[in-house]
This record gives structure tokens, C-alpha cells and sequence, in this order.
């Protein structure tokens, strides 16, 4: 029988999650629905001073806002709990116990100066990377080192200590990637982990390893930058005399700056000004407030098949992906292993193609509930006519409100930066010969009107780039939005007319 799959996804509470921990999430969950299998949501709370409150609420909100549904967790619950590592310290000091009865592991008693003391003594012999490890552990104070009945004193009268892994001297670690293949590390470059902390508690690597065997963990997915610790995760394997049960790595590729070099960071998403967490986030210390994906109009629908293929390569050119499409066709073999540069436009494509697809009347909601919040008076014929010329563009929800609403109210500003290069006499020149044919045209239909406006144009030798985003903003206010010659015909020819002189005494030239 083959044995079920169940994965797990083990974020930090330490803050907001970035898009890199959201796709690892959704790949755990694809990998999982795609098997039969089980997602397991555990929180890996143990580091304390990096704990931060609403942390975990947002990783619960997160998936749920996605509609990746675990199948146990803090909030689901299940029979492998507590899925909370600060409710199961018991378990790993038990464990660390044994370790240490089994001489896989050992007590250390040595203070952070003498900590400091070691490092120093071996930069001072030219050690490159000073660790404590096989040489160094030598000549510490620790229970190997110690007389037995000097460690017991100690460890009876409180004497503040932790719990190290006796790493081997030098040998081979060996694991297989399903995304790298084989990787080996030499345990001459580790050093020998805290296990337990002189606080009881255990650090990540120590309660990571026995959750994912007590949990019974098939499949470990998760980013790049844990690929460093797995050695030690597959060390502990084999001191615990757990190897059968090892699970099999997955470790995913990076995301990159929009550049394509470096790890993509907060800093680049505030740069460029797009979101980088899922939902907008408030940091407690700073007071500072993130909007999210979410907030900036992002569908989750369209959130998922983006990250979906941010490392994973379909083997097609098919793009659009719903849940049930990417579930059906996920491989984990088929994510690459080299680094996936961050591009927030195809983010934005996905969005505009699930938004095209919603139904009229959700797109209509749009637009209708924020012009009744701003008090503003539609008719249903016409709030439809601006919905589907929008529709053709729109890439957030917002874009209906926002490019719509003009066609209901006159604007009250004018964008500063449309006109700045392309506002000039000549240009209103080529407005100004525009308004007597406007008002006597008699079909006011986009192709008409704008045949006038180009030979217009043309005989004042102005180009059309110039005075299409000017009469653009003349009469939205906007610098962009849906078709303007089609604008103009749902506008009408008496306001089309109004906005421009209003527009000409807003804006008046006073140079040539
Ligand atoms: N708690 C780790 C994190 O914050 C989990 C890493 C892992 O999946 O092993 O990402």
C-alpha cells in the first residue's frame, strides 16, 4: 500500500508573509490535493524574540482569503497535535534526552565569553569559519569533556546549559532533492547545533525534525534557503535512528528582484511600489502600514495561478490555470531549480484576464457601489454601456470606479503629469478648430469624430500623440483609461464640448 502523502507548511509568526512563503504554502497544497494526500499547517513559534502577535491570524487569513484549505492545523485541529511548537516543549526535551543517553548529543555549560573566548583563539589560528564543532568541542566545557559527576552537579544545581548535536569529524551527508537531485555536504563544515536552547526550548532545526517524524511528514517543500540546514535535519535522522522515515526534500527555487539578480525583498516591492504581502499588514513596532495584493485589487484567483507558475513549469503554453486545472497538473519535477525573476506586469495580466471573465453583474457592483458611496446619480443603461467599455482594459476592480466615474461627474482635477510634456499652443490650436465641428456633427460617433480631429491635425502639422492624451485628460481628468474615441460617444456631444472650454480655462496657455 502506498503510503499517503501528507506535507506540511511551517511558517514563522515573525510578521507578515512574503509571496516566496505563499507559494511555498500553495505548492505544499497542490502537491498534496494532487496526491489524495494532507496539508498540515504547523506554527513554528519557538524563537520568541522574533514572535510577533497577529502573525499567526495572518498566515490563517492568508490561505483562507486563497482558498488553500489545510487539512490540520491550530485552527482545523487533527490527531497528530498540538500543531503549535510552543505547546510541545515536553516532546523535544524527551527526544533531546535521548539523544543525549544514545552520546548523539551532549550538555554544554560554556558562558558566552568563553564562547567568544573559543572564536577568538581560532581566528587567531587563521580558522576561516571559527565553530564550535568535532576539533573545537575538545577543548570546551561540555559533558564530554567534563567528569561525569561535575555534569550531573552541574546540571542538578541549574547551571545554565544547552544541548548540542555531536556532529561526526568527517563524513559525508548525502540527500536527494526531488527539484536538485543528490546534494552532498561534509560534516567538516558544520558545527555542532544547538539542539535546546539554555531556555528549554528548542531551536528550529531540532523541533522541525521531530514534527515532521511525528507528524509523519511525507514530503518536505520549501524554499531555497533551508537547503543549507538539511544536513543537519538528516543528521538528526540518523542519530534518532529515524532514516526509513526520512521524508523526501523539495527545496524551491528563489524569487528574484524585478532585475533578476538577488533575493527579492520588501525594499524592491516599496521601490517599484508593488505589494510583496498577501494581505495588507500593520507592523506592530514601527506602527507602518503595508497594503497587500488584496488591497491593491489582486483576485485570488488570479494570485494563485501567478505564484502557481512562479518555478513551476507546466511543459505547455497553456497559462491560465484555475485551482482545480493547476491540482490536475502539478509536478514537482517540473519546478525549476534556478532562481524566478519577479515580474509584477504578469501579475497584473493574470488579474486583467480573471477579471474579464466576471460576470456583468459583478463588474457593475464595481462601479454602482462606489458611485452610491460617493452619492453620485446613474442610470442602469449607462452605468452597463461604461462597464463594458472598461471591462476591455480594467486590471483591478477598482478601475471601474476609478475610470468610470467620469463618465458620470465632470472631473475635479486634471493629471499634472499626462500634460506636462504634451499641453501646448499648438495643441490648442488644434482643440480650439475642434469645437465648432463637435457641436455640428451630426452622427457623434467615435470613427467621425476622430477623422475630424486627425485632419485637424494634420493641417496644423500636430501630432496625434499630442493632442489624444491631452483631449483625454481634457475630458476625464485621467491620463489613461478605456478608449477615448468610444468615451466621447458615451459622453455625448454637449458635455465632450463643455469639459474642453471648461478644460481651456483651467488650463489656459499663456506662452506660444
Ligand atoms: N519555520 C520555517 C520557516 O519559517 C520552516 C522552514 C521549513 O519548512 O522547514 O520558513
Amino acid at each position: 500500500m502506498q503510503e499517503t502523502v501528507r506535507v506540511r507548511f511551517a511558517p514563522s509568526p515573525t510578521g507578515a508573509l512574503h509571496i516566496g512563503g505563499v507559494r511555498t504554502a500553495l505548492y505544499n497544497y497542490l502537491f498534496a490535493r494532487k496526491h489524495q494526500g494532507k496539508l498540515i499547517v504547523r506554527i513554528e513559534d519557538t524563537d520568541q524574540a522574533r514572535f510577533v502577535a497577529g502573525a499567526e491570524a495572518y498566515i490563517v487569513n492568508t490561505l483562507q482569503w486563497l482558498g488553500i484549505e489545510a487539512d490540520e492545523g491550530p485552527t482545523q485541529g487533527g490527531t497528530y497535535g498540538p500543531y503549535r511548537q510552543s505547546e510541545r516543549k515536553a516532546i523535544y526535551q524527551r527526544y533531546a534526552a535521548q539523544l543525549v543517553a544514545a552520546g548523539k548529543a551532549y550538555y554544554a555549560f560554556d558562558t558566552p565569553e568563553e564562547l567568544d573566548a573559543m572564536r577568538a583563539r581560532l581566528k587567531a589560528a587563521r580558522v576561516a569559519a571559527p565553530q564550535y564543532n568535532a576539533i573545537s568541542r575538545g577543548w570546551m566545557r561540555n559533558s564530554l569533556t567534563l567528569p561525569q559527576e561535575e555534569v550531573a552537579d552541574m546540571l542538578r544545581a541549574g547551571v545554565p546549559h544547552v544541548i548540542r548535536i555531536k556532529v561526526p569529524h568527517q563524513e559525508d551527508i548525502r540527500f536527494h532533492d526531488l527539484i536538485r537531485g543528490w546534494i552532498k555536504v561534509s560534516t567538516a563544515v558544520l558545527d555542532d547545533k544547538i539542539l535546546i536552547k539554555s531556555d528549554g526550548i528548542p531551536t528550529y532545526h531540532f523541533a522541525n525534525v521531530i514534527d515532521d517524524y511525528l507528524m509523519e511528514i511525507t514530503h518536505v517543500i520549501r524554499g531555497e534557503e533551508w537547503i543549507p540546514s538539511t544536513p543537519i535535519h538528516v543528521l538528526l535522522y540518523q542519530c534518532l535512528g529515524w532514516e526509513g522515515s526520512m521524508p523526501q526534500f523539495a527545496h524551491l527555487p528563489l524569487l528574484l528582484k524585478p532585475e533578476g539578480t538577488g533575493k527579492l525583498s520588501k525594499r524592491d516591492a516599496d521601490k517599484y511600489g508593488f505589494p510583496i504581502f498577501p494581505l495588507a499588514w500593520q507592523d506592530p513596532d514601527t506602527g507602518e502600514y503595508t497594503p497587500g495584493f488584496r488591497e491593491k485589487g489582486y483576485l485570488p484567483e488570479a494570485m494563485l495561478n501567478f505564484m502557481a507558475l512562479l518555478g513551476w513549469n507546466p511543459g505547455s503554453q497553456q497559462e491560465i490555470f484555475s485551482k482545480e486545472d493547476l491540482i490536475r497538473s502539478f509536478a514537482i519535477e517540473r519546478v525549476g531549480k534556478s532562481g524566478i525573476r519577479f515580474a509584477i506586469q504578469k501579475a497584473e495580466w493574470f488579474n486583467q484576464q480573471y477579471l474579464k471573465v466576471k460576470s456583468d453583474k459583478t463588474l457593475f457592483a464595481y462601479l454602482t457601489q462606489a458611485l452610491e458611496e460617493n452619492k453620485i446619480a446613474y442610470t442602469h443603461e449607462k452605468a452597463i454601456q461604461v462597464c463594458q467599455l472598461i471591462k476591455e482594459r480594467a486590471v483591478f476592480p477598482q478601475d471601474f470606479w476609478q475610470q468610470g466615474r467620469h463618465f458620470f461627474v465632470q472631473p475635479d482635477a486634471y493629471d499634472d503629469k499626462a500634460l506636462e510634456t504634451k499641453w501646448n499652443a499648438q495643441v490648442r490650436l488644434v482643440l480650439q478648430d475642434f469645437i465648432a465641428p463637435l457641436e455640428a456633427l451630426q452622427s457623434f460617433q467615435g470613427d467621425v469624430i476622430k477623422g475630424i480631429l486627425t485632419s485637424l491635425a494634420v493641417a496644423r502639422s500636430v501630432k496625434m500623440g499630442f493632442i489624444m492624451p491631452v483631449l483625454r485628460v481634457a475630458l476625464t481628468g485621467s491620463g489613461t483609461g478605456p478608449d477615448l474615441m468610444q468615451s466621447m460617444e458615451l459622453l455625448g456631444r454637449e458635455e465632450c464640448v463643455a469639459r474642453i472650454k471648461t478644460f481651456f480655462l483651467a488650463r489656459p496657455i499663456t506662452h506660444t
